[in-house]
């Protein structure tokens, strides 16, 4: 058996090239950065008056890409269709599913038009290599949002 990371989500995608770990921790680790040089995080407050707020889910943020679970616990709509039914189908992606590609994964897909292409990569090169290959990307400071500009 595989080992599984935590971080591939039933759907195909890998959590760590999303924007919330990719990309929004460390641009709000910039501007906090910024801010505590400009003073903000004392005179915030009397400029806007929801400043602590504001400072509060900042603070979450930076810190998103060491706290947050990935797909396969919590992260992600709770009601997630696809992620109750790969269970259901006690798959470990929807690549390994018979009935792979249904038409939720079809309606993702044109969201996200990479998750036909990843399950079937997964499928092609089996997920412990598909892994390695998104690791690398991750790594190399990849995101989703740059990948599927391309
Ligand atoms: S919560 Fe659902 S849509 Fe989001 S990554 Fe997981 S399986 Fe995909
Ligand atoms: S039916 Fe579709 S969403 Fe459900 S496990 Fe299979 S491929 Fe995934």
């Amino acid at each position: 058996m595989e080992k599984l990371s935590n971080y591939v989500s039933y759907c195909g995608l890998y959590c760590k090239l999303c924007s919330f770990i990719a990309l929004i921790p460390k641009q709000a680790r910039a501007l906090m950065e910024t801010m505590r040089k400009g003073g903000w995080e004392y005179f915030g407050e009397y400029e806007f008056p929801e400043f602590k707020d504001f400072w509060k889910l900042l603070g979450k943020l930076s810190e998103f890409d060491k706290t947050v679970s990935g797909c396969r616990d919590s992260c992600g709509p709770p009601d997630c269709e696809i992620r109750r039914c790969a269970r259901e189908h006690g798959v470990i992606t929807c690549a390994f599913c018979p009935d792979f590609p249904c038409d939720l994964i079809r309606e993702m897909d044109k969201k996200y038009p990479i998750i036909i292409k990843n399950l079937e990569r997964q499928k092609e090169i089996g997920l412990e290599k598909w892994i390695e290959k998104q690791e690398k990307l991750a790594q190399a400071a990849h995101s989703y949002q740059e990948i599927l500009k391309e």
